[in-house]
């Protein structure tokens, strides 16, 4: 899954490909993406000018001038691809987006999962998220207040858009490895001092240059991660076997001893 440095990245490529430009056509390629964005919102994006690309969370929001908002989401593996009106398709691409000027932006998704809406105005394009795992403002004080009446493991509260958005399965998991803190500790229950230990370990994990997060249906970078996908082999810090569990559906993988509850 796109985590959030890659999403930054896309989101970086897409507002230099398409900021300032007018949409010369909207189409959508995949019946699921039909269902999400049909030919009558697509055809109201026509000759709309595209006043501003940004990222909140794992959305990208591509505003227009008028007020109204493109929504975008990869969820598992999507991506944009950035080619010309002129050639075809690539066989992957589940929508595109024209502009005027011969730019071609593909959602280019192999399970086609990904989403893409169309919004009449810019407040209803979002569920509420909470702050940017990224922003400097995340401190122990904010992630307190919460995961004051989280009753859940904190490992689950963590991905909880609502209250850090852009966290994901595998940066959750590697931060509280570092962060030394047991992934079935209950949320509510951390201490503010080690919740700022996770903090900081949050932002190693997303600013690390030893973990660049490459895609990890890659298999050359799993090992970059320090517990993610590494059940049954050693810790890297105490040589314990990493453990797997499954929380709230998604798999977690920690060092039972370095994080212990
Ligand atoms: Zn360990």
């Amino acid at each position: 899954m796109p985590e959030l440095p890659e999403v930054e990245k896309a989101m970086r490529r897409l507002r230099k490909a398409i900021e300032g430009k007018t949409i010369a056509l909207v189409r959508t390629l995949h019946p699921a993406l039909n269902r999400q964005l049909p030919d009558a919102h697509a055809r109201r994006l026509k000759t709309r000018r595209i006043s501003r690309v940004e990222r909140r969370g794992k959305h990208q929001l591509i505003h227009l001038e008028d007020g109204s908002v493109l929504h975008a989401h990869f969820r598992m593996n999507g991506d944009w691809l950035i080619s010309r009106t002129d050639g075809d398709p690539d066989r992957f691409t589940r929508a595109l987006i024209d502009l005027t000027d011969g730019t071609r932006v593909e959602l280019n998704d192999r399970r086609a999962l990904s989403a893409l809406s169309f919004h009449a105005r810019a407040d209803d394009s979002l569920p509420v998220l909470g702050i940017e795992a990224n922003d400097p403002a995340l401190d122990a004080e904010y992630l307190s207040k919460a995961l004051a009446a989280r009753r859940s493991s904190i490992k689950p509260a963590l991905m909880d858009q609502k209250v850090i958005a852009g966290l994901g399965n595998i940066y959750a998991a590697e931060a509280l490895w570092r962060a030394r803190i047991n992934p079935r500790a209950v949320a509510s229950s951390i201490s503010k001092a080690r919740l700022a230990r996770l903090i900081n370990a949050i932002r190693e994990v997303l600013g690390s240059k030893h973990r660049p997060p490459g895609r990890y249906t890659d298999k050359a970078n799993r090992h970059r991660f320090a517990v993610y996908d590494r059940e049954g082999q050693t810790c890297l810090v105490c040589s314990t076997p990493i453990r797997r569990i499954v929380q709230a559906g998604r798999s977690t993988y920690y060092c039972p001893k370095c994080q212990r509850s």
